[in-house]
């Protein structure tokens, strides 16, 4: 199996979060076909957990999409719904400890760039689905996973290998809280995340990651009246108004002492003419905070703007919360082993303990999990430096990350699992 080539047959084939079920469907038959048991649809998440799903009509579509493409009909079947996460288990001749690793899998809304400049596009592997592409890396962390699958097999080891193909990471709608639902991470001694990350230099490796911050995702409705503008405008109330009243106190929320904070109104839709008083307005909001607890009360504060935002126009409201993630504490015995077997690896030079990613992500959830239950977890850092920031139409990974990325895995898991 060649993690190049696997990468690159991801990377055409991109898929939204709740809709990998071509990805997954694949990664169900590689971890089959090496002799792996694999848990997928409800043996591997609680779907009920999950914040938010792609409508109906989108999953069905991604599912058509899918079987055309090739993904196996009778593995479709038990992800229907969205149900697209996948655990491959690999038992060792003893028992011991648990050892787990977690690769995401969701690509994102954007179009590709169709510049010859963009490798992709130039190599002929750019996204065959239009307005979707793997622009975060997930395409190359799953083509590691199954690659790391397949050089676990037929070695002999002591305890458990744990391979969680996660969906759904962007946006934090749920993918990890329905594999934590579902108990799958409560045996887990040791959890290995990581991510590509364009902004350490090739050859740089972080055994673990600080910088993570708890988000909250949040979906609002004002509800108004609609009236003619000229003849009645004081029959109507304007939903968009009180959008707007909200939209400009959520970002008048002060700075915490404690905390570096983020909040921003991504999105304010409303109203369809000038003679028209608007009875519906949508807001999409996020909040982020270095802190847990600070995170929460910045949600609680833009949930009582928006309150009190719409009752000053006399609307009716509703809060959806459409996505989270928390911090992440990576636990220096892992980083320190993730250290150690990296220097072993050709073509890693620059290493560092802590490195700082600077976003959220939900496998923080899975993190939290393994640590509360007194097992150890990391999230770890590889440097794969590109020109273009994630998400953006241009962005690509180096590949020369990939195979080393998998050699070091491939050392920590024998190194945990006793394989000299
Ligand atoms: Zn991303
Ligand atoms: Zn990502």
């Amino acid at each position: 199996m060649d993690v190049i080539t696997l990468r690159r047959d991801f990377h055409r084939h991109p898929e939204t979060a709740f809709t990998e079920f071509r990805t997954a469907s694949k990664v169900v038959k590689i971890l089959r076909s090496l002799g792996y048991s694999v848990l997928y649809g409800e043996e591997a998440m609680d779907c009920d957990v999950r914040k938010k799903v792609p409508p109906i009509t989108i999953m069905e579509e991604a599912m058509q999409r899918a079987l055309r493409d090739g993904a196996d009909p009778e593995i479709l079947q038990k992800m229907n719904d969205g149900l697209t996460a996948v655990i491959g288990i690999l038992k060792g001749k003893k028992d011991g400890p648990v050892i787990s690793f977690r690769f995401d899998m969701d690509a994102l809304p954007i179009t590709e760039s169709d510049d010859l400049a963009h490798l992709p596009a130039a190599a002929g592997f750019r996204s065959q689905y239009e307005g979707f592409m793997h622009a975060c890396g997930h395409d190359a962390h799953t083509a590691i996973g199954l690659a790391l699958a397949e050089r676990m097999v037929g070695l002999d080891f002591e305890g458990t290998l744990k391979l969680i193909f996660q969906p759904a990471e962007e946006g934090g709608w749920g993918g990890a809280n329905s594999i934590v639902s579902k108990g799958i991470v409560d045996d887990v001694d040791k959890l290995f995340c990581l991510h590509l990350t364009q902004s350490l230099p090739l050859g740089s490796i972080c055994g673990g990651s600080t910088g993570w911050m708890a988000t909250t995702k949040m979906e609002a409705h004002f509800y108004g009246v609609s009236s003619h503008a000229g003849t009645a405008p004081e029959k109507g109330r304007n939903a968009l108004l009180g959008a707007a009243t909200a939209l400009l106190n959520i970002h008048a929320q002060p700075r915490f002492n404690r905390s570096e904070t983020r909040v921003n109104v991504g999105v304010l839709e409303g109203g369809t003419a000038s003679n028209i008083i608007p009875d519906h307005a949508k807001m999409i909001i996020e909040t982020r905070a270095s802190d847990e607890e600070i995170n929460k009360d910045l949600e609680k504060r833009v949930k009582s703007i928006i309150k009190h935002s719409a009752e000053m126009h006399d609307l009716n409201y509703e809060i959806k919360v459409t996505g989270e993630a928390t911090t992440i504490y990576s636990d220096s015995e892992l980083v320190n082993l993730v250290l150690e077997e990296a220097r072993k690896i050709s073509g890693f030079s620059l290493f560092q303990e802590i490195g700082d990613f600077g976003g959220s992500d939900d496998g923080s959830f899975l993190i939290r999990r393994v640590q509360e239950r007194g097992g150890k977890a990391t999230y770890m850092l590889i440097g794969s430096p590109m020109s273009t920031r994630r998400h953006s139409p241009n962005f690509d990974v180096d590949e020369r990350t990939l195979p080393m990325t998998v050699e070091l895995l491939l050392n920590v898991a024998k190194r945990v699992l006793f394989i000299s």
